[in-house]
């Protein structure tokens, strides 16, 4: 038995079997030969993965072109060509043809040799081509394992699956049905593949550093994802102990449920806005059905990342209009896309930026793909004439970046008038406050928009310069760090000066601990994953206003994050016990 300690990051227990996926870049595929018979099908194999890396490097290099410029894109051509060059590839149809080999085993064989030899070339030029070939043989062996989405496919029953990182992309297009769980040896604690997880209601722990190495394929495992440990072969009493463990928490959940229909009021009656977080349109309903009475946040951009092509405004209007229905009156949040930084499409990720978080992501990409964005936005007026929407720019730096998105806003608003096409004219229009920037002169960006969501997530990562998806400084990402407590009420009392509505939708509204401080700063609506609705419900059935107000006061006065982390946990434990019985029993 050996136990893994890692990073919690979706909660809930499952005991099942290891699935450990092959993780392409850097590692050694193992030799495997195919039976005579097979070996036709192993040739076509090959040729369908070619066929669909030389139709990706298309697109990259589309992309490539307008991002980098024809000089700098040619690189994508070169890899399109040496996909065709009969000197790589006849050397891999022959080694399937004659040798049996198995298509990877070839193909890691042949890129092997070639790498060998490009590596001892006296010229410089061949030396720094071997990045490329590494890159190449990646992408014909990611299809030959066919892709996002399919790498399940061939369980034979739904397993944990264990794998060194996982994109969110990735994540969300996993076969529900085929994984119980996940764990990963990179991530940290609000990567948006640990959102995903959530999303999905799979229990995960990531950042547990060497998980993949020491697991091996079939054997069993324990994912506990609310204290963020995997234990690999566990003994029977382990076991045991643990099957108690998820009797407990089922009980435990079962009896939130019955909050569901029941106000979130405090105990001196003030009733706080409870809205769900979602990053498919499904998930609306989920939201509805654990207490909550709207969407606070809608992730758009996972409309880019599930999909095989990018939506068209259609796609869009009818991933909203879905919502909308399901929601049945109840107001929806429409965040516009914010792709970038970890969340790519596909032929995004194939241009590395040096720092993704501090490059070209979310309004910043929209604002350099006006096309790209205007759909997105007439999608959003369209669906607006079947509920009540507001639409809100994620990553916004400065006024002139809000301005903009606001005009092609009203751009688009204009070419749907002409079209005698129906929307809501006055649709709110609002903000992510989740940069230091937009926090610290939140009140000049308060007179424009006309709400603010506090993004802690992003706001947490760019205050205390700590990469929200590193493992390796997870122990430096802290949400109750005092720069962080003060820029929350800072942005809280810019809205009440304004008079414009106040929420928080980052991760910080769903942690229990959090509420007092939220609610005492001010704030009155917060916006979470839908699993995470009832516990808060009934810690904030449990508090008062006054009671918030005070702990506040108090935590803000605090230095340190362990400190203010450490008060806010004992005053929740204090006055709302309950809330923390589904962790009682430490195994
Ligand atoms: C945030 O940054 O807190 C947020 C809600 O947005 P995302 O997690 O999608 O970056
Ligand atoms: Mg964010």
């Amino acid at each position: 038995m050996k136990i893994l300690k890692g990073i919690p990051v979706s909660p809930g227990i499952v005991i099942g079997r290891v699935h450990v996926l092959d993780d392409a870049r850097g590692r050694r595929v193992p030799m495997r030969r195919v039976l005579e018979e097979n070996v036709d099908p192993e040739v076509a194999r090959f040729e369908a993965a070619r066929e669909a890396s030389i139709a990706d490097l298309g697109k990259v290099h589309a992309v490539a072109v307008q991002e980098m410029g024809e000089e700098t894109a040619r690189i994508f051509l070169f890899h399109i060509g040496a996909l065709s060059d009969p000197a790589l590839i006849d050397p891999i149809r022959e080694l399937i043809r004659e040798k049996h080999y198995a298509a990877e085993s070839a193909v890691a064989e042949v890129f092997r040799r070639w790498t060998r030899r490009f590596a001892a070339h006296d010229d410089p030029a061949f030396r720094t081509k071997v990045n490329d070939l590494q890159d190449l043989a990646d992408r014909l062996l990611v299809h030959l394992q066919g892709g996002q989405g399919q790498t399940l496919g061939h369980l034979s029953e739904p397993s944990i699956v264990l794998a060194r990182d996982l994109t969110p992309s990735q994540t969300a297009g996993f076969d529900r049905a085929k994984i119980l769980a996940l764990a990963t040896d990179l991530g940290g604690p609000t990567s948006h593949t640990a959102i995903v997880a959530r999303a999905l209601n799979l229990p995960a722990v990531v950042g547990c550093h060497a998980v993949t190495a020491l697991a091996e394929d079939g054997t069993t495992a324990i994912v506990d994802g609310d204290r963020g440990r995997v234990i690999l072969s566990p003994d029977e009493e382990t076991v045991e102990q643990y099957r108690d463990l998820i009797r407990k928490s089922e009980s435990y959940t079962l009896s939130l449920r019955e909050l569901a229909d029941l106000p979130a009021v405090t105990t001196d009656g003030v009733e706080i806005e409870l809205l769900g977080n979602i990053e498919f349109p499904e998930e609306a309903q989920a939201v509805l059905e654990l207490g909550g009475t709207g969407v606070g946040l809608y992730r758009t951009e996972f409309l880019y990342l599930t999909g095989s092509h990018e939506p068209t405004e259609d796609d869009h209007f009818a991933a909203y209009r879905k919502c909308l229905e399901m929601l049945s009156g109840r107001p929806l949040t429409i965040r516009t896309v914010d792709l970038g930084a970890d969340k790519y499409t596909q032929a995004r990720a194939e241009i590395p930026e040096r720092n993704p978080f501090l490059g070209l992501r979310s309004i910043r990409y929209c604002l350099q793909n006006m096309p790209m964005f205007k759909t997105q936005l007439r999608a959003i007026l369209r669906a607006s004439a079947f509920g009540p929407v507001k639409i809100m720019f994620p990553l916004i730096t400065t006024l002139h970046e809000f301005r903009q998105a606001r005009h092609l806003l009203n751009d688009a608003m204009e070419d749907l008038e002409e079209l005698g096409v129906e929307f809501d004219a006055h649709v709110p229009v609002g903000m992510m406050v989740e940069v230091p920037s937009a926090a610290i002169m939140a009140d000049a960006f308060a007179r424009e928009a006309d709400f603010f969501s506090i993004g802690t997530n992003d706001l947490v990562q760019y205050t205390l310069a700590v990469d929200r998806t590193n493992e390796r400084v997870a122990n430096l990402y802290h949400p109750t760090h005092p720069a962080v407590i003060k820029l929350i009420r800072d942005i809280a009392r810019a809205g009440k000066r304004r008079e414009i509505a106040v929420s928080c939708c980052g991760e910080s509204a769903g942690e229990p601990i959090y509420a007092p401080l939220l609610l005492g700063l001010g704030l009155r609506t917060l916006s979470l994953t839908a699993s995470g609705i009832p516990v808060l419900k009934r810690v904030i059935r449990g508090m008062s206003i006054k009671q918030c107000e005070s702990i506040a006061k108090k935590a803000i006065s605090l230095d340190s994050e362990t400190e203010i982390a450490g008060y806010l946990r004992d005053k929740v434990r204090k006055i709302v016990p309950e809330a923390f019985e589904g962790w009682a029993n430490e195994p």
